[in-house]
């Protein structure tokens, strides 16, 4: 890879909601010490959209979010930061209105307050740029070892690299396709693709959806309401929707402390912990959901009509095509009987994502770090990648967002602990040795 090089005290490598977290932090972090200002100014964030955006493909009218707006980019770590969603809200004339409203603020407004934090904190973003790999470097003055980040500047059709001492790893999880659906064919696609691809999808007469989870039933719901005279097929492996596990105990589980306490365990008992935590966030939907499905159910079985089929402990897998159609095999998960051919119009994966061992721009560094019994990177409290070298643990990368097996639930895909985790990696960079200080900025 021929490239421009530039040199930056930290890159991060991912600017959705991890990597805004993580400038957040830094900038508060910088009206209280001079040091974390430098700092925060010259990080680098490189993001491979086009703009800042919190799950775009699945902004569906009426959605909600699912954990508490005070969970925001800043309170949890420091209520007098300028990053809180109350301060979105004053910035945008809307405190009164919001406080009389009832219910989970809409994700539509979430993400309108991602990008106003996006866009307000310090450090310089690099949209279209798609990291492709890190690697061992050097920094020019020769003060220290460092790594190289190799990115594919997409508007400018080059490539580029920055030498850093420091990477931040936010890249989130990776979408899991099952085998069986390994197709180009463009009506069968996995929901982080939702809206474009349901929108070349031309008066489908009958629609299956893979999954039971929480992005499951609202595409379902939205499904209904955007082909109301399509039939809509849910197949799902377990006993129908399950709920989310709304303990008010368990759900400690996205407390600080209960994050240190899972980090005190061996990697085996914290594989058991975690089966515990798991239905507070996968495989479940939320109450709301729940009663809409089973009422548009309910509804069909009064009309007569029923227009919404859920075939349950059921797999399917695509045969091919039948016509213009695409043929589904539906299976009894448990006996393996056939029990029933679809012909439907697209196919829609709502089969989530997978927290990859190793995620895959860290390939060319991996062999020199620590992994756990299950083949994960061993990461210390802050997230930072611990070295094979046991003489000499930190390694100087850090994983945001990507660590859940080894740092809870809490720690991944949920809002719940992203601000304390960013405060966290943000004060990790500045005590660390590395001569952030000494490096130039881009
Ligand atoms: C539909 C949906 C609704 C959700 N609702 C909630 C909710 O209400 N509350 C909650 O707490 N959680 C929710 N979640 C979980 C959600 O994953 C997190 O809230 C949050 O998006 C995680 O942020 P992240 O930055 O870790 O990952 P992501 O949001 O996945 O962001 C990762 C970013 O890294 C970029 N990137 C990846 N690889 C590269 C690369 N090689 N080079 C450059 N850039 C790269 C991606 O483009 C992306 O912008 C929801 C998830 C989904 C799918």
């Amino acid at each position: 890879m021929t490239a421009d090089v530039d040199q930056a005290p930290v890159v991060c490598i991912g600017y959705g909601p991890a990597g805004v977290g993580l400038a957040a932090a830094l900038t508060d972090l910088g009206y209280q010490r001079k040091q974390a200002a430098k700092l925060a100014e010259q990080a680098v964030y490189l993001e491979r959209q086009p703009e800042a955006g919190w799950q775009p493909e699945l902004m569906l009218a009426g959605t909600d979010i699912q954990h508490h707006y005070l969970r925001d980019f800043g309170t949890p770590r420091d209520p007098h930061t300028r990053f809180g969603f109350i301060n979105y809200l004053h910035a945008h004339n809307r405190f009164y209105e919001f406080t009389q409203r009832s219910g989970y603020p809409e994700r539509v407004e979430w993400d309108d307050y991602c990008r106003w934090v996006a866009r307000s904190a310090d450090g310089r973003r690099y949209y279209q740029t798609s990291v492709q790999a890190v690697r061992e470097d050097a920094l020019s003055d020769g003060s220290g070892p460092a790594y190289r980040v190799e990115y594919r500047d997409e508007a400018a059709g080059s490539n580029r690299a920055i030498v850093t001492p420091a990477v931040v790893v936010a890249t989130g999880y990776t979408a899991y396709v099952p085998p069986e659906f390994d197709t180009a064919d463009p009506r069968v696609f996995h929901s982080e693709r939702y809206l474009t691809s349901v929108a070349a999808l031309d008066s489908p007469r009958s629609i299956a959806v893979v999954g039971a989870a929480q992005t499951a039933g609202e595409i379902i719901l939205d499904l209904r309401g955007r082909f109301p005279g399509a039939t809509v097929h849910s197949i799902v492996r377990n006993n129908g929707f399950s709920m989310y596990d709304l303990g008010h105990f368990v759900n400690r589980a996205y407390w600080p402390q209960e994050r240190a306490a899972f980090a005190t365990y061996p990697a085996a008992a914290r594989a058991e912990v975690y089966a515990g935590q798991a239905r507070t966030n996968y495989a479940a939907v939320d109450p709301d959901v729940s009663t809409a499905l089973y009422n548009d159910w309910y509804r069909g079985q009064v009309l007569g009509d029923q227009k919404f089929h859920i075939h349950i402990r059921s797999t399917t897998r695509l045969l091919g095509l039948d016509g213009d159609r695409l043929s589904l095999m539906i299976t009894d998960r448990h006996t393996g009987h056939h029990r029933e051919r679809l012909g439907v119009d697209a196919v829609i994966l709502c089969t989530g994502y997978r927290q990859p061992a190793v995620p895959e721009v860290l390939t060319p560094v991996a062999d020199g770090f620590a992994v756990d019994p299950h083949g994960d990177l061993v990461v210390d409290a802050t997230g930072e990648i611990q070295n094979r070298d046991a003489g000499n643990p930190g390694s100087g990368i850090y994983l945001h967002g990507v660590a859940e097996r080894q740092q809870g639930i809490g720690s991944a895909a949920s809002f719940s602990l992203l601000a304390v985790r960013s405060g966290d990696i943000a004060e990790s960079l500045l005590t660390a040795t590395h001569p952030l200080a000494a490096t130039t900025s881009v």
